[in-house]
C-alpha cells in the first residue's frame, strides 16, 4: 500500500488550534437556519416537509432545517444510482481513489468548520469532534489506496494454454444508512467504501445530524464525483426506510446503528421480492456492550483513567464505550473509589465552552438513560452522578453504579449514555466468563500485568476489538480495524484490509489461447 499516516489530532491547549474552533464556528453560522436539500443526480431539490435540525447543548439554537425524501424521492434517486452504474461501474481504479484523496485533502482545508458543525449539530467537545473530522479524513485517504491495490486483482494460476485472471467488480446500487454519534466520520465512511469500489449510493444520514452529511455531498462534488453516483436522500425511516431496504433493485445496505433496527433491516433484506435479480448483502455495524477487565496487581490510577475515558468520552455516546468494569474482588474497592473521585472533577456544560463533557443527543435519549438510571438504583448502589439537566440542553451527569451482578440488566443492555456499571469477580477466569456473557462482542479491555493472563484473554474474550492496559475506545483506521462479534453486527472491520471486498464481488475470467 501507498505509505499511509492517520490524521493527527489537533493540541487544543495552543492558542492558535482554539482560535481555529472559533473561526471555524463563525463559518458555519453562516449557513444555520437555512434550508437544506436533497440531492439526486446533483440537482438540488427542497420538498415542503422538513425536519428541524438542533443544537442538543442549546435546544433554541437551529443548525438547519433538512428535507425529507418521500417514496416518490426514493424512486427517483433509485432510479438514477441505477442509471449511473451502468458508467461509474467502469470509471478507472485511479480515478475513483482520486475523488477520495481530493475529498480528503478539502476535508482537511475544512477541518474548523466540520469541527465546529460537530461541536454544534452533534454537541461533541472539541477533541471528540476532532477525532471524528480526522476519523473521516482517514477513511477517505485509506479506502482511496485500499482501492488501488485491488485494481489487478489477486493473483491466480494459469495452466499451459490457458489464461486465468480474478478480479473485483462492483455490486451495484447500496444503500447507506449511518448513525448520528459519528455523524461525520462513519457516515462519509461508509459512503466512501461504497463509491470507490465502483457502487452507487443511496445515502439516508441519521436525522439528528443531516447537515454535516450535506456538506460532505459539497465535498464530494468539488472532489469531480460525478452527478448520480451518490444521492442524498434524508428522510423519515418510516417514509423509506423500510420501503428502500425492501427494493427489488437494491444489491447492497451499509448500515451502522442500533441493534433493533440492524436487525430487522437484515430479516427484511433477506426477502427476496419479485423481479429481483441479487441477493442482498448486509453490512450491519450495531450495538455494544463494552467491558473493561481490571486484574489485581495493575496501577489503578491508570486503569482508573482508563475507565473514566472509555466510560465518559462524548457522554458514553459511542459503540465501543466502556459500560461495565469486571474488577477483581482485591483491587475492586480501591479502583472504584479513585473512579468515583475522577468522575466527580469531570466537567460538563455546552462544548463549545470547552466542558469535558456535553449533552446527549435528544429527548428521546434523555428519557431512555433516566429510565436506566432508575434500574442502576434498584439493581445496584448510585456511587456518583445519575442527575439531569434538560432545560436548555439534554445533560445527564456522567454516572457510577456499584454492587451490579454481571447479569443486571445494567450490565447487560446498551445504554449509549455516560452510565457505567461495576461488578466484582472472584478470579481472572471468572472475569473474563462475566465480560463474556452479553449478547454482544464489540469491544473490551484488559489490565494486567500478567502475559498469561492477556493471552488467555485474546484467545478467550470473545470481542471483535480488544485492547490492553488503555481504554476500549478509539479504534484508529488503518491501525484497528473495527467490527463486532455477536448481535455487534457483522464484523465488517471498517477502516481495515478487507473492508472494501464487502462491497465488491470477485469475477474470474478464463482465456485458452
Ligand atoms: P439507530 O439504529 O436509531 O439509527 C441508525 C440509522 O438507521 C439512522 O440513520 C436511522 O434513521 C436509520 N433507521 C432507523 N430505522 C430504520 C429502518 N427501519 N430502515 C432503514 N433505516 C432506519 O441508531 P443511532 O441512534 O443513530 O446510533 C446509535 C447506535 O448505533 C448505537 O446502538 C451504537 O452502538 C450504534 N453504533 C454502532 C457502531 C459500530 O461500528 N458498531 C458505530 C456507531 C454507532
Amino acid at each position: 500500500m501507498i505509505d499511509y499516516k492517520h490524521e493527527p489530532f489537533t493540541d487544543f491547549s495552543k492558542q492558535e488550534n482554539k482560535d481555529m474552533v472559533a473561526e471555524g464556528i463563525k463559518i458555519a453560522q453562516e449557513y444555520f437556519g437555512q434550508d437544506f436539500p436533497l440531492v439526486i443526480n446533483g440537482e438540488r431539490i427542497m420538498t415542503e416537509d422538513k425536519s428541524t435540525v438542533y443544537n442538543p447543548a442549546k435546544k433554541d439554537e437551529i443548525i438547519g432545517y433538512m428535507s425529507q425524501a418521500t417514496q416518490k424521492e426514493a424512486d427517483k434517486a433509485m432510479e438514477v444510482a441505477l442509471e449511473t452504474f451502468k458508467s461509474w461501474r467502469n470509471y478507472s481504479f485511479e480515478f475513483r481513489a482520486d475523488v477520495l484523496f481530493k475529498a480528503a485533502e478539502i476535508v482537511r482545508r475544512r477541518k474548523a468548520e466540520f469541527t465546529a458543525l460537530l461541536i454544534k449539530e452533534a454537541g461533541k467537545p472539541w477533541n471528540e469532534a476532532d477525532a471524528d473530522v480526522a476519523e473521516g479524513i482517514d477513511f477517505l485517504n485509506y479506502y482511496a489506496r485500499l482501492h488501488l491495490e485491488l485494481k489487478n486483482g489477486k493473483k491466480v494460476e494459469s495452466r499451459p494454454g490457458e489464461y486465468n485472471q480474478f478480479h473485483y467488480i462492483p455490486l451495484g446500487v447500496g444503500m447507506v444508512i449511518s448513525p448520528w454519534n459519528f455523524a461525520f466520520a462513519i457516515m462519509a465512511g461508509t459512503t466512501a467504501a461504497a463509491l470507490v469500489s465502483g457502487n452507487t449510493v443511496l445515502l439516508k444520514p441519521s436525522s439528528s445530524t443531516p447537515v454535516v452529511a450535506y456538506k460532505f455531498i459539497e465535498v464530494l462534488e468539488e472532489a469531480g464525483l460525478p452527478n448520480g453516483v451518490v444521492n442524498f436522500i434524508p428522510g423519515s425511516s418510516r417514509e423509506i426506510g423500510d420501503y428502500l431496504v425492501d427494493h427489488k433493485d437494491l444489491s447492497f445496505v451499509s448500515f451502522t446503528g442500533s441493534r433493533d433496527v440492524g436487525v430487522r433491516i437484515y430479516e427484511r433484506a433477506a426477502k427476496v421480492h419479485e423481479g429481483q435479480v441479487n441477493l442482498k448483502r448486509v453490512i450491519a455495524e450495531m450495538g455494544g456492550k463494552d467491558t473493561i477487565v481490571v486484574d489485581s496487581g495493575v496501577d489503578l490510577d491508570k486503569a482508573a483513567d482508563a475507565i473514566v475515558a472509555s466510560s465518559f468520552g462524548f457522554s458514553g455516546q459511542k459503540c465501543s464505550a466502556c459500560s461495565r468494569v469486571i474488577a477483581l474482588e482485591d483491587i475492586h474497592d480501591e479502583l472504584l473509589e479513585k473512579v468515583v473521585e475522577k468522575t466527580q472533577k469531570l466537567t460538563v456544560g455546552d462544548p463549545e465552552t470547552g466542558a469535558y463533557m456535553g449533552p446527549v443527543i435528544d429527548e428521546a435519549s434523555v428519557k431512555k438513560i433516566s429510565e436506566y438510571i432508575e434500574i442502576g438504583k434498584k439493581e445496584g448502589k448510585l456511587e456518583v452522578g445519575g442527575n439531569i439537566d434538560n432545560e436548555t440542553g439534554h445533560f445527564v451527569y456522567p454516572t457510577v453504579f456499584s454492587g451490579l451482578k454481571h447479569d443486571d440488566r445494567l450490565m447487560q443492555e446498551e445504554i449509549f449514555g455516560p452510565v457505567v456499571g461495576f461488578a466484582k469477580a472472584k478470579d481472572f477466569d471468572q472475569a473474563i466468563e462475566f465480560a463474556n456473557d452479553t449478547d454482544y462482542g464489540l469491544t473490551g479491555a484488559v489490565i494486567t500485568t500478567s502475559r498469561e493472563k492477556m493471552e488467555q484473554a485474546r484467545r478467550d474474550f470473545h470481542v471483535g476489538n480488544l485492547y490492553f492496559n488503555r481504554g476500549c475506545t478509539g479504534a484508529i483506521v488503518g491501525y484497528q480495524p473495527f467490527g463486532g462479534f455477536k448481535m455487534s453486527g457483522t464484523d465488517s472491520k471498517a477502516g481495515g484490509p478487507d473492508y472494501l471486498l464487502l462491497h465488491m464481488q470477485g469475477k474470474t475470467t478464463s482465456e485458452m489461447f
